[in-house]
Formats: C-alpha cells, structure tokens, sequence
C-alpha cells in the first residue's frame, strides 16, 4: 500500500445535495454546504483557508479531504474582437476548449462537455477530431468558475483603450463547445444543477442553453430533471439532407425530434426552442428549403438561428453569401419564423462555432466505421 493520502474530492463535482452529503460525513451540519458554495461560487475563493466564517477546525478537515481543483489552461488567446479562448487539459495528452464572447449586454460563456464528439457531423471541426471521453462534472463545472474569476480579476483598467465597451463577467452559458451534453448525460445534468443553483452561479434558466444535435430519449429525460433553454442543431429542413450532415438523423428524424422538442416545452413551460442552422452554401440555404423549414415550424414557439458556415482546414464545405443568408432570413420572417443570424466572432483565433478543436485522440473510428451508434449514449 501506498502512504500517499487519497485523493481529495472536487468540490466542484458536487450539487447542493451531494455536498450536503459530503459535509455530513465529515462531521458537520448540512447547512454548511450552503455557506461553503456561498463561498466557492458567489465569492470565488476556493481555498479551506480562506472561508474565515466557517469553525478552523471544520476548515482543516475540508482541507485534507476536499479541494477546488480546475482544469489546467494549457493555452489562452485573445481575438481582437475581445474574445477569448482557452485550452484546458483533459489529460497529459487531450485537451479541450472554452470560449468567452464579450457583449455590450452580455458576457456569454461557451463551455465543452466532452473531449471530441462521436456524433460526426460533417460539417464540424470537433467532429473530425473524434472522440476520447466524457467531461466530469468537476470539469464542465470548472470551465465556468475558472473563466469567471479570471475576468473578475481583470479589471476594466486593461480594457484596451478604445475598445467596445462590454460586459466582461459570464452572465450567459451555452452548452456549444464540443461534444454533445446529452451524450453526457450523467455529468451534464449535476452541472447544469449547479449552475442554476440559487447557492452555485444562480443563473437564470433562460441564461442556461443546452444545445443538442438531436438525441430524442435524452430530451424527454432532461424534460424531467431540468428546465434550461434548449436549442437544436436542426440544419436541414428534410430527413434526407439530416441525414447526410447530422448522422444521428438516421436514428431520430426530424418529425420525432420536433415532437421531443415540444414536449420539453410543455413540460417546463418553456418559451421557444432555438434552432440552429449552419449556412452551407449550395447545400441547405435555398429560398426553396427556407419555405421548407418555416413549414416545419410555424405555428410553434420556435426560433432559427441562421450561423454562417466556419470554415475549417479540410472541410468540402463554403459559407453561403450574405445576400444568400439575408434571403433565407427573410423567406422564415415573412411566414412568420422568427429568425436572427449569429454574428461570427473569435474567427482569427479560430473560436467561432464548430472550429473547436481541443486536441483529441480518437477511441471510435477503430469500431467499424460507425461513430454514431458505436459509442455508447450514457442513460
Ligand atoms: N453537439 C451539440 C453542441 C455543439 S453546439 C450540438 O450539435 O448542438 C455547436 C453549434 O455549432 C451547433 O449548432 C453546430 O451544429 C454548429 N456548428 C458546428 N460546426 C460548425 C461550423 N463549421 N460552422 C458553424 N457552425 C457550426
């Protein structure tokens, strides 16, 4: 046997209840979780010592037994439009990305759930990366309250001069980094208790979007245990072009996943399902295929959000014009879909949407050939 002591529990894994669980055990009275996460979330102080209100030898026992422990930054860049990117550690040899996307109304956190993603999309940087692994709770947790107390530390003082102003705190987290969260189902939803937890970041719902592809069971299981914004990477108004671009369409086509995604409204009394749709050009964005999807969607609380297409080393794909996309727009506007186009941002620091790469050892492709129903989808 080794003498060396275990290792000590993230307390960043642990919900209110589990934590409550944890306190208890060593020896304290659960409601000193809530002070303990009042520390750890609202004040980002991390370290036993530091949380003077709780008893010294309540502190030393947490010391031995318990840590904050975050992912580390292997790399941070800056774009010139403000937002940053990091690369963060999985293990000695995979990594994974968040991006944070200053606006002047808000600050939008991008966060992982998985290193690389099994879903293979065609159109997707992440994709072609493979997959190695789930993110823990600790993990995804981590990506936020690391991002949020570094810029709590950077005061608006190193604002470059001139710059747009911007809110430089995380008010908004997206579920839109890599991998697919309901795939990590187990992890993701702790996360997301946390995250909403009046105790934890006390985000509201509706700043809290978990952005899927398209795994049906998932939806109605996250229908009963959560209630953040959903979002669905759609992209195709007909099953034989999901198909091609969202292989997870084989399984779960366009009419089930709409039924899934209007139970969750129901459900949790939501106000509309964001869907996505990348703007591939000759692909997926004709007048033709837009009148298609306002009617897949009109009549029900829905809105499109049009990405223009990121291009990414390797890819068969072009972004569609902007006169191309405006039209598409405006083909949804007037059948009554509403519909926004996402600004592209981060683009010289390869941060936009689906140019996440991380670095990924691929454990699927060995399996046949089939990513998409070879990996296991955690109940
Ligand atoms: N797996 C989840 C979470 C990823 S979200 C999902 O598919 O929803 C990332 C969003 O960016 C998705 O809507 C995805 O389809 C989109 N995306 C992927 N690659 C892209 C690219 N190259 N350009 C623009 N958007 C892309």
């Amino acid at each position: 046997m080794s003498s060396d002591a275990p290792e000590r529990t993230n307390l960043l894994g642990l919900p209110r209840p589990a934590l409550e669980a944890f306190v208890a055990q060593l020896g304290s009275r659960p409601f000193r979780a809530r002070q303990l996460m009042n520390w750890i979330y609202k004040r980002g102080v991390g370290e036993p010592a530091g949380m003077t209100d709780l008893a010294k030898e309540f502190r030393a026992r947490l010391a031995e037994r318990a840590e904050v422990r975050l992912p580390e930054v292997v790399r941070e860049q800056r774009s010139a439009d403000g937002t940053v990117k990091w690369l963060l550690r999985a293990d000695a040899s995979q990594a994974f990305e968040m991006v944070f996307i200053p606006e002047p109304d808000r600050g939008t956190l991008c966060i992982s759930s998985q290193v690389g993603c099994a879903l293979d999309c065609s159109f997707c940087s992440t994709a072609q990366q493979g997959f190695n692994r789930n993110l823990s709770t600790a993990e995804i947790v981590g990506q936020v309250w690391l991002a949020s107390t570094q810029l709590a530390r950077e005061t608006a003082a190193e604002a470059a001069p001139g710059a747009e102003p911007a809110e430089r705190r995380v008010t908004n987290v997206v579920l839109m980094g890599m991998g697919e969260p309901l795939a990590n189902f187990r992890n993701v939803v702790p996360a997301l208790d946390i995250l909403l937890d009046d105790f934890g970041f006390d985000l509201s719902r509706r700043r809290v979007t978990l952005s899927t592809s398209g795994l049906v069971p998932q939806i109605y299981k996250l229908a009963e245990v959560s209630n953040v914004a959903l979002a669905v990477s759609l992209h195709a108004p007909d099953d034989a072009l999901r198909n091609e671009l969202v292989p997870i369409n084989r399984k779960h086509p366009i009419a089930e996943l709409l039924t899934a995604c209007w139970h969750y409204l129901d459900e949790q009394n939501g106000r509309s399902v964001t869907f996505e749709y990348v703007m591939l050009e000759g692909v997926n964005d004709s007048p033709a295929q837009a009148r298609a999807l306002a009617r897949l969607l009109k009549g029900h609380p829905a809105k499109v959000n049009l990405i223009p297409f990121n291009p990414f080393p390797g890819t068969r794909y072009a972004r569609s014009s902007a006169p191309v996309i405006q039209r598409f727009r405006d083909e949804l506007l007037q059948r009554g879909v509403l519909a926004t186009v996402r600004r592209t941002r981060g683009e010289d620091i390869d941060a936009a949407c689906g140019q996440l790469a991380g670095r990924v050892i691929d454990r699927t492709t060995v399996r046949l050939g089939s990513k998409v129903f070879g990996v296991a989808v955690q109940p």
